[in-house]
């Protein structure tokens, strides 16, 4: 892994360690610092946050769905995530 300086970008794999808490100190406050600073990557972080949030082992699939299944799983609670991500995605 590779966070040599401010010009280049956090990759999805670092996020993903990140949000689980993986990064080392000197990670976790160079994320946070370019998080802060640059829109493409905390847009990027706010996806994948929810995406794991919803879907827990899903992959770049779920982020184009998230926004769906987020409204799905808020307009009918008593059927079960799992459904709902499947309708979703029209599995
Ligand atoms: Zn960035």
């Amino acid at each position: 892994m590779c966070i040599a300086g401010m010009d280049m970008h956090v990759e999805v794999d670092v996020l993903a360690e990140y949000f689980d808490a993986l990064t080392s100190v000197e990670q976790t406050r160079w994320i946070e610092t370019h998080l802060a600073e640059c829109d493409a990557c905390a847009d990027l972080a706010g996806k994948l946050f929810a995406n794991s949030v919803l879907l827990d082992e899903w992959t770049a699939r779920g982020v184009k769905a998230a926004k769906d299944i987020k409204s799905a799983v808020e307009t009918e609670r008593s059927t079960t995530l799992v459904e709902r991500v499947r309708q979703a995605v029209g599995w």
